[in-house]
């Protein structure tokens, strides 16, 4: 795939136009693989989320948007759908060049984001609300469910699209009109996707993005008091600071925030798959991820079997250009990340750990002059070590060993994240017992980093709260109404509620 030569200018869509910032300022967005500046994109402030946030109040409460049945909205979506499934090879190089992930997994996740607007799209006209039985005399009761008002989407830089799919299909399922806010360090392909939104013919304002860094445009978001609602990806530090200041006004939350999760691995586990399942749960999107597999936790018994396997295999990772399709390992997307990731290489070999692979930046002609880190394997990790405890969101793994089932759950559950775990076994009971002690949102078992439109996602602990995904995604966007009708015309006491 080719990237796009000289510097591209984005523009913001707020109220179905394509504008600049109110101050007439942009920043530089980098692509990782070459280091060099790619394209601009206007620098918003507080004003144009007010500008934004009208927009999507206006379409919200009057106009076209709200007098669609839930079966157009559904076709609306149906739509797009079709147009990111027609444009996935454009939306998905956009994304490479932006973020620097890999294209050959970039065209396969962009062939897949239809998949959410569909199934949503088919939920949007199923949402039934409920007639209760009721313990009052006279009286008629149901429930309605209704759209939660304007949602505010804030998004990080490892998967723009997806991540954004994952909240706009539900929440215009729902009958929401949103604010979209992407990361300041990819923010390209959620503009595309607009003109995708565009072309599908979603009323004006019902859809807006706007553009700049977190302190500036999504501060100003958490604080607005017109926004009902705020469906955030990110950074524990972020999420908290947004739950905080979210308070003002009661908005309703998702949170999907960082991890540390485990993969354990069984001594009667099928080896060779669980090798190739742990590398591909660290290393690939280059660790960028929140449910990376970042601490390996191997029984004592097949510990040097299983570690010598896993190096010989992620020796052989191709790290170069994220375009090619042979690529496995692409660059660490911003400068910023890059220079974190390698101190926290420096403190686990301060705290003691073994490096057995990696530990600097990839020095191979292949890699140009982009931010790319070697894989990088720590052995004799201990949880309690920080480089076990804190999120590298890198390729960076620790190796830990247990004794026995009780120890290994235990290793697993000790971090304040609740993201994902992996379990390697090929003992059924096992699996099941495991599925239950591990304190998780989502438990792979023989298999890793799987997901899908039908199966919600999210963390408990420090890893967020809420679900996206699934059917219960919906009811993320929906307020339940009670409906009560009197049908007797007799009011025997008025100072007495019945
Ligand atoms: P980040 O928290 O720095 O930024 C995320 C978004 O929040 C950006 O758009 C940013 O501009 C905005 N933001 C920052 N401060 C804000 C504030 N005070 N108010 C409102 N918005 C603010 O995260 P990041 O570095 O872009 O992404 C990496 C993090 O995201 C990692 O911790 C990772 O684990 C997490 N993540 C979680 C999931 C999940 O589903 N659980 C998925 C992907 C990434």
């Amino acid at each position: 795939m080719a990237r796009t030569e000289g510097i591209k200018d984005f523009r913001c869509y707020i109220n179905g136009e394509w504008v600049g910032a109110q101050s007439g300022e942009t920043f530089e967005s980098h692509d990782p693989f070459t280091a060099k500046v790619w394209s601009r994109v206007p620098k918003c402030d507080a004003r144009d989320v007010d500008r934004a946030v009208e927009a999507a109040r206006n379409a919200f409460d009057k106009g076209e948007w709200p007098a669609l049945t839930p079966s157009q909205r559904g076709h609306l979506l149906r739509k797009l759908g079709d147009l990111i499934a027609r444009d996935a090879d454009h939306l998905a190089s956009t994304e490479v060049q932006d973020n620097g992930k890999l294209y050959a997994e970039m065209r396969g996740q962009v062939g897949y984001i239809p998949q959410w607007f569909y199934y949503f799209a088919g939920m949007a006209d199923k949402v039934e609300g409920a007639v209760p039985p009721i313990d009052k005399p006279d009286m008629f009761t149901y429930t309605r469910h209704e759209p939660v008002g304007v949602v505010a989407a804030i998004t990080p830089w490892n998967s723009p699209l997806l991540l954004l799919t994952w909240k706009m299909a539900p929440a215009l399922a729902a009958g929401c009109t949103m604010v979209i806010k992407p990361s300041e360090f990819t923010s390209a392909s959620t503009l595309e996707l607009m003109r995708l939104v565009e072309e599908a013919g979603f009323p004006k304002g019902v859809v807006n993005v706007i553009t700049g860094f977190g302190q500036d445009v999504g501060e100003a978001i958490s604080t607005h008091d017109k926004i009902d609602k705020i469906a955030f990806t990110g950074g524990e530090v972020s999420g908290r600071r947004i739950m905080q200041q979210a308070s003002v006004n009661f908005k309703r939350l998702t949170l999907e925030l960082g991890g540390k999760s485990a993969q354990l691995v069984f001594p009667d586990a099928n080896i060779d798959n669980a090798v190739k399942g742990v590398v591909s749960g660290i290393f690939a999107a280059t660790g960028q991820t929140c449910i990376a597999g970042s601490r390996l936790l191997v029984h004592e018994s097949i510990h040097d079997e299983f570690l010598e396997k896993f190096l010989a295999l992620a020796a052989t990772a191709r790290m170069g250009d994220p375009m090619e399709m042979t690529t496995q390992v692409g660059p660490v997307t911003t400068q910023p990340q890059f220079n974190r990731v390698l101190s926290m290489i420096d403190m686990a070999k301060n705290e003691g750990a073994t490096i057995r692979m990696g530990g600097k930046p990839a020095d191979r002609p292949e890699c140009g002059d982009g931010w790319f880190i070697e894989p990088t394997v720590f052995a004799d990790v201990k949880n309690e070590m920080q480089i076990a405890q804190q999120e590298v969101f890198g390729p960076v793994l620790s190796v830990i060993r247990f004794k026995d089932d009780d120890e290994a759950y235990h290793i697993a559950n000790d971090t304040a994240y609740g993201l994902a775990a992996g379990v390697w076994t090929s003992d059924m009971a096992r699996a099941f017992t495991a599925a239950k002690r591990l304190r998780a949102g989502t438990i792979w078992t023989n298999t890793y980093r799987a997901v899908s439109y039908m199966m919600p996602f999210g963390g408990i602990k420090n890893s967020g709260m809420g679900r996206e995904s699934g059917q219960d995604a919906i009811y993320e966007f929906l307020e339940t109404k009670a409906v009560w009708l009197a049908f007797n015309k007799d009011v025997p006491n008025p100072f007495v509620m019945r």
